[in-house]
């Protein structure tokens, strides 16, 4: 470096910093991370005798808001829901006892297995989970680390990470969670000449982080943070030994241990040979991993150790078509409202219809990827909407089955025919007068296709809002359908072309039929 001459202006520290990474860059390849540090000294009280100040943690839920809040987002997934919700509880209750100086000896902490295969929502829950609680969140990939060293990262990055997401508040960090996927990864099967050192000693590591350990908040592979370390000498002559706690720290693992299901299966028809041992074939692979024992996973090729620091295991369930259409129609962080927030940055309306969306569902299983699939499909069908629409006069569309399966010809018509397009808005909109109607009197209209076509044709000929035209059309109906369903408990009421003509008398004919018969009714 050449000579800094006292006129010229010192570089600022981004400049220090760009400087210096290209240098070690250069010196020692990538063999070092050089990265930007949080500022944690100043945010981060610690005691005069180097020992975390004790603050109140703050929880007060029960397992049953804590799995009320995930019902919002999460669909299907019950014995996850419940059992996590009760270890989170359990969790931060101790935390908080132990705060008061009433820990429990030998308390197990409540660290998570779960099983699953991808895009069934285990991230999903964990996240969820965080975010209620109020703590920090940090996920990997179990198979980036190796026990030498520098492949990603050594696991006590995790922990580093999790001061990093509490922006260096590492009071709040060690409360935070970890979550590791593909464990099943590291997982060593022992052969003829023993075990794979490589995941054991993984595995080994993270069992240390699981039980209690101090690590050092300045990573020994961050040249910066040792470089800040050796400045700190330069100025104080000593250095402050920072490091973070993990005794609180919540672990969850997880994987979709497909290859764990033979041995299982081997275990269950060993044990009934003959008699039973048929079922070992007949259960689901859900139901098999929910038989899976600690001999299982040993087999496998986890340490007993290992095992025994993930007392809560949660097995997840694959999600059907069905299911992924819940996703779609009620979760709270479904697709769909990104979709809507982003048309609608373009002052555009989308509307999905129930067959759209159920088209997606259908198309999403297919990709066996679980819920992962929605976002494929919907981004693969909606891609050149997203393109072509914002530049275009379009307003408003709907996504129904037609657009989801033949999505250029349906964007060409849009673009290109206004009045179809136009038709669609309407019929949409008498399925939202349906939906509507039952949220409102729990009276479900089912208005069949041509009626609907009759309904749309005749608003545009009165040129009324279709929305009043209904409104109009059906205007007794929720006393009449009230009065069937006193009579006969019926909720449900087809509605077909023919009672368009006039409604009015369709109606009464239905509520005297009803009092005349028992069982549901119809007019016929
Ligand atoms: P994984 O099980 O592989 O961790 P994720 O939880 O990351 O899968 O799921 C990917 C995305 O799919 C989530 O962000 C969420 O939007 C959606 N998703 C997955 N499962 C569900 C579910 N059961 N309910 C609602 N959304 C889900």
């Amino acid at each position: 470096m050449g000579d800094m001459s006292a006129d010229q202006p010192l570089p600022s520290p981004d400049e220090i910093q760009k400087k210096l990474s290209e240098f070690m860059k250069q010196e020692f390849g990538d063999r070092v991370v050089f990265a930007a540090q949080p500022e944690r000294a100043e945010t981060t009280p610690t005691g005069e005798d180097g020992k975390r100040e004790g603050i109140e943690f703050d929880f007060h839920l029960k397992p049953k808001d804590v799995k009320a809040h995930l019902d919002r987002f999460v669909i299907r997934q019950e014995d996850a829901k419940k059992a996590l919700a009760i270890a989170v509880c359990d969790h931060y209750n101790h935390v908080k006892a132990a705060e008061r100086g009433e820990e429990l000896r030998d308390y197990v902490k409540q660290n998570v297995l779960l099983i699953g295969p991808t895009g069934v929502g285990k991230t999903y829950l964990i996240k969820t989970i965080a975010d209620l609680v109020g703590v920090p969140f940090v996920k990997a990939d179990a198979t980036k680390f190796s026990e030498t060293g520098y492949v990603g990262g050594d696991v006590e990055d995790l922990v580093r990470e999790l001061v990093q997401r509490a922006e260096g508040d590492v009071n709040l960090a060690k409360y935070g969670i970890v979550y590791l996927d593909e464990i099943d990864k590291i997982a060593t099967p022992a052969n003829i000449i023993g075990r794979d050192v490589s995941g054991r000693g993984v595995q080994t590591n993270l069992l240390k982080l699981m039980e209690e350990t101090e690590v050092p908040l300045r990573s020994p592979t961050d040249i910066q943070a040792q470089l800040q370390a050796a400045f700190e000498y330069q100025r104080r002559g000593k250095v402050k030994r920072e490091t973070i706690n993990t005794q609180h720290i919540l672990f969850i693992v997880s994987g979709a241990f497909d290859q764990m299901l033979d041995i299982i299966r081997r275990r269950i028809r060993q044990a009934h040979i003959g008699f039973g041992g048929h079922l070992a074939e007949s259960v689901g692979e859900a139901e098999l991993h929910r038989r899976g024992q600690t001999e299982d996973f040993v087999k496998f090729g986890f340490e007993p150790e290992f095992i025994g620091r993930l007392p809560v295991r949660v097995v997840l369930d694959k999600l059907s078509v069905d299911d992924l259409y819940n996703i779609l129609k009620q979760s709270e962080g479904s697709v769909v409202r990104q979709y809507e927030s982003s048309f609608s940055a373009f002052g555009i309306d989308v509307i999905f219809s129930d067959e759209g969306l159920r088209a997606v569902a259908e198309l999403a299983a297919l990709e066996n990827t679980g819920a992962r699939g929605l976002l494929t499909v919907c981004e693969r069908a909606l891609r050149e909407f997203k393109f072509e629409l914002p530049s275009s006069t379009v307003r408003q569309f709907v996504v129904t089955r037609t657009l989801i399966e033949n999505p250029g010809a349906e964007l060409q018509r849009i673009l290109h025919e206004p009045a179809y397009e136009h038709r669609e808005l309407m019929r949409q909109l008498v399925h939202d007068f349906e939906r509507k109607f039952a949220e409102k009197h729990h009276l479900h209209m089912r208005l069949e296709p041509d009626a609907v076509e009759e309904i749309v044709e005749r608003a545009q000929h009165a040129n009324k809002s279709v929305t009043d035209f209904c409104r109009e059309l059906f205007k007794d109906y929720q006393f009449g359908l009230n009065l069937i369903k006193t009579n006969s408990g019926q909720t449900e009421f087809v509605i077909p072309k023919s009672a368009l003509a006039d409604p009015d008398k369709f109606l009464s004919d239905w509520v005297v039929s009803s009092y005349r018969k028992d069982g549901a009714s119809s007019p016929t």
